[in-house]
């Protein structure tokens, strides 16, 4: 039963962790928005800050069912509360990627690589989030609480969704810039162009099929991770914070 109690308490510290990290991405999403320059980016950022808060939201009913019966122990000045201030827990992970993030963004640079800086960013956070609620979402479903872990679950899969939707984002521009050079290349008709992006050959189809082949490099490092975590750690309930959940829909 201890173990239980134990499990439970942790459970308690990484919905608290989760729910600062959500309370710093609201903080943290509109200067990415008014940072971002292409449309779509920005218009997937705002929706992704209208998602936020309802995750808050959804932390909130966790956390108040969490504490239906039993006062975690944690608050008594447990373990974890030494370690981590208890209700007053402040995410330091999501801080320092946040911060990180926010350094880049003080740079002058161009509006491309800044988009580019922000998806990378952007995707750091949603990484974070994902580990975070698969790894509660196990804890919840070991522990048998199923309202909380359905809760989790709606969360984590729409981590995965934003996560996937600046995927595309990444490879789309990818595609962009490949387009953009392909068209120089074309246009210019010489050698120059060709070698301009490093290759031997002339001609704007070189350098798309070039980036083409870089970008289905990129899907699949991303695509085949959280099943490769899976698969490489065995079936322990923190690996479970990298498996895909199959449908996207909660029961
Ligand atoms: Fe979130
Ligand atoms: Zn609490
Ligand atoms: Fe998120």
């Amino acid at each position: 039963m201890e173990k239980m109690n134990d499990l439970r308490d942790l459970l308690h510290h990484e919905v608290l962790d989760l729910t600062s990290a959500e309370e710093q991405i609201i903080a943290a999403l509109p200067k990415m928005i008014e940072k971002a320059t292409n449309a779509g980016l920005k218009k997937a950022l705002k929706n992704h800050l209208t998602v936020t808060q309802a995750q808050r939201k959804r932390l909130e009913k966790v956390h108040q069912l969490l504490h239906k019966g039993k006062t975690p122990k944690e608050e008594k000045g447990g373990l974890l509360a030494k370690l981590f201030g208890g209700e007053n827990h402040k995410c330091k992970g999501t801080q320092g990627i946040i911060e990180e993030g926010e350094k880049i963004m003080k740079e002058e640079m161009n509006p491309e690589v800044m988009d580019a800086a922000i998806i990378a960013s952007a995707q750091k956070i949603e990484h974070y989030e994902i580990c975070g609620y698969g790894t509660a979402r196990a804890f919840a479903e070991e522990l048998g609480l199923r309202e909380v872990a359905d809760l989790l679950y709606q969360t984590l899969n729409e981590e995965y969704e934003a996560d996937d939707i600046l995927t595309e984002m990444a490879v789309n521009r990818l595609n962009k810039e490949a387009e953009i050079a392909g068209k120089k290349a074309t246009g210019k008709g010489n050698e120059n162009a060709g070698k301009e992006k490093g290759s031997k050959q002339v001609g704007g189809k070189t350098t798309a099929k070039a980036a083409t082949s870089k970008n289905t490099a990129l899907q699949n490092a991303v695509s085949k991770t959280p099943a490769a975590k899976t698969k490489a750690a065995g079936k322990t309930a923190t690996t479970n914070g990298g498996k895909r959940a199959p449908a996207k829909k909660s029961r």
